[in-house]
């Protein structure tokens, strides 16, 4: 059953020996198997899917950046190159070109990792992994995970001195809204349409939500996005959200905040959605297509946890202490599956440092500065801490925000809806938060969070120089904002 890597050893039972099996090769699993393997072990990748990477590469990040990506072309084919004096005829659209290549940017990656984890040595298993205890793990002959716990009667059992578990998550189904696979899909749907809505409504507006809307939408869709509480985004810093939201009204998206889904009934080629509005008016809409994205929950069935002992919290995450350990000696957890965010760069950088503290090292992940990003037109990227949380916690600061509309890169483009928000600490100037909306708001982060991750200043990027005419110089105008002395805004 191996797939690939590098020469086998028996346990002394009859099983195959490692140094340690990984469960799940999203990006915690492979990520934590490639560098354990650079560190010396003998390392195993156990995976049910027929490709790696998981959801971020197969259903998940990837495959939604790159219809991302191509709608947008398509949007601004259709209506953002006049204003550059670009004239184009008649722009079509072709959904299954546009399936096509997000399906070929998926394989490339899959393939890259799965070459990456070989050159490396990993062995990989193709199979349901199932925990059997300390330092065993039971492979089913299928990658089915309907064949956990049974392994189709033909199971292969590694022995290791460590077990990772990296299973990762899949949808929150709502018991208003189950799924069934055509009219009231997740993501996983939402990302292969083989025709776009006529209407479609999506509940939930966080990341997934508004980034699978704003797909569809510039594909022509008439979306209309249904988030129960008050803002979209919730948990982001109060102007970022806001500012998202006007923008995504002026791109044709129907935003409705506050309200609460009561009843959705699926009837031929259509769904009817009734939902509560706060102020106590009710909606309901027709549509031919509902996507529930109101976050993710662990996957862990069929993993064997509970009759190995590994504990799950209240909100069915595998629990671990501050070095990934699980409840069972050797056995470590990491990823979707574990606390904090759910983003695939969380859980390479968990994977990374069980790799490193399992192989003796110091590995270690600094929580206090993990991006995220949504990915929409304007782009949302946030690191740190916002105004909101440093004022409930009494923490002194002082900001600096700069436009867009002041710096000639995104003018320049076309593009210079949003701002950059700085915030640090009021006497030591400490970087304490980076807050855009703009364009290219994810690359722009990154240098926000290097900043933070070495301890800097504001000071410090206000006096970095930024090549010009560049969007990072919105960073540094922000910087000397935060000093009250921007040079190019007020
Ligand atoms: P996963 O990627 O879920 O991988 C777990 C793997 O374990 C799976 O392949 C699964 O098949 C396997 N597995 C589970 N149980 C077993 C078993 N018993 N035996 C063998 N194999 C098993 N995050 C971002 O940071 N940026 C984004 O832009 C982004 N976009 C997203 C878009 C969508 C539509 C979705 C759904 C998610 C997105 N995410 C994004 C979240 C990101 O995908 C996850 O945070 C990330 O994949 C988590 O990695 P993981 O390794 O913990 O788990
Ligand atoms: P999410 O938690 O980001 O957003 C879910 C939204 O649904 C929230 O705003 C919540 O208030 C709302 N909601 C919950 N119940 C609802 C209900 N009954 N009716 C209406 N709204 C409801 O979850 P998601 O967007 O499903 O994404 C899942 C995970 O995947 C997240 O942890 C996210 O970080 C990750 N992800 C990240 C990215 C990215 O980094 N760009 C992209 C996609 C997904």
């Amino acid at each position: 059953m191996p797939e690939q890597g590098s020469e086998k050893r028996q346990s002394q039972k009859g099983g195959e020996r490692f140094d340690l099996v990984v469960v799940g090769a999203g990006p915690g699993g492979y990520v934590a198997a490639i560098r354990a393997a650079q560190l010396g072990l003998r390392t195993a990748l156990v995976e049910r899917r027929s490709t790696l990477g998981g959801t971020c590469l197969n259903i998940g990040c990837i495959p939604s950046k790159a219809l991302l990506d191509s709608s947008e072309q398509y949007a601004k084919a259709l209506t953002g190159l006049a204003d550059h004096g670009v004239k184009v005829g008649d722009v079509e659209l072709d959904l299954a070109t546009m399936m096509k290549r997000k399906d070929r940017v998926v394989r490339q990656l899959t393939r890259g990792v799965a070459s990456l984890t070989k050159a490396n040595g990993v062995v990989v298993y193709a199979g349901a992994g199932r925990v059997l205890g300390a330092g065993r793990v039971a492979v089913g002959a299928s990658g089915d995970a309907s064949d956990h716990g049974t392994g189709g009667g033909n199971e292969t059992v590694l022995e290791s001195d460590y077990v990772v578990l990296a299973p990762g998550s899949n949808a929150i189904e709502l018991p208003v809204a189950p799924f069934d696979g055509t009219k009231v899909v997740s993501s996983t749907e939402a990302l292969s349409f083989d025709a776009v809505p006529e209407r479609m409504i999506v509940i939930g507006g966080g990341a997934i939500g508004l980034e699978m809307a704003s797909v569809w939408a510039r594909l022509g869709a008439e979306v209309t996005v249904l988030e129960r509480l008050p803002t979209l985004i919730p948990g982001w810093d109060d102007e970022l959200a806001a500012g998202l939201r006007k923008e995504l009204e002026r791109q044709g998206l129907a935003v409705h905040c506050g309200v609460n889904v009561t009843e959705c009934r699926a009837e031929g080629a259509r769904a009817t959605v009734r939902a509560e509005q706060s102020e106590g008016s009710a909606l309901e809409l027709e549509v031919d297509r509902v996507l529930v994205a109101v976050g993710r929950r662990p996957y862990t069935v069929g993993l064997g946890l509970e009759e190995c002992g590994v504990e799950l919290d209240d909100g069915g995450r595998i629990s671990i202490d501050d070095d990934f350990r699980t409840a069972v000696e050797g056995v470590y957890a990491i990823g979707d599956a574990v606390r904090g965010a759910m983003l695939a760069h969380k859980a390479q950088e968990e994977g990374v440092a069980v790799a490193e503290l399992i192989a003796g090292r110091a590995g270690h992940v600094n929580y206090d500065v993990v991006p995220s990003v949504v990915y929409t037109w304007p782009e949302v990227a946030a690191v740190g801490r916002s105004e909101a949380e440093l004022t409930r916690d009494g923490v002194p600061f002082r900001s600096g925000t700069f436009p867009f509309s002041a710096n000639g890169r995104a003018l320049g483009m076309g593009d210079s809806a949003g701002f950059v928000k700085l915030l640090a600490h009021e006497d030591t100037d400490r970087l304490l938060g980076a807050h855009v909306i703009g364009p290219w708001a994810s690359d722009l982060i990154g240098e926000c969070a290097a900043a933070m991750e070495l301890g800097g200043s504001a000071e410090d990027l206000a006096r970095t120089v930024h090549a010009h005419p560049t969007l990072s110089e919105g960073v540094k105008e922000a910087a000397l904002g935060v000093d009250g002395r921007m040079i190019h805004g007020l």
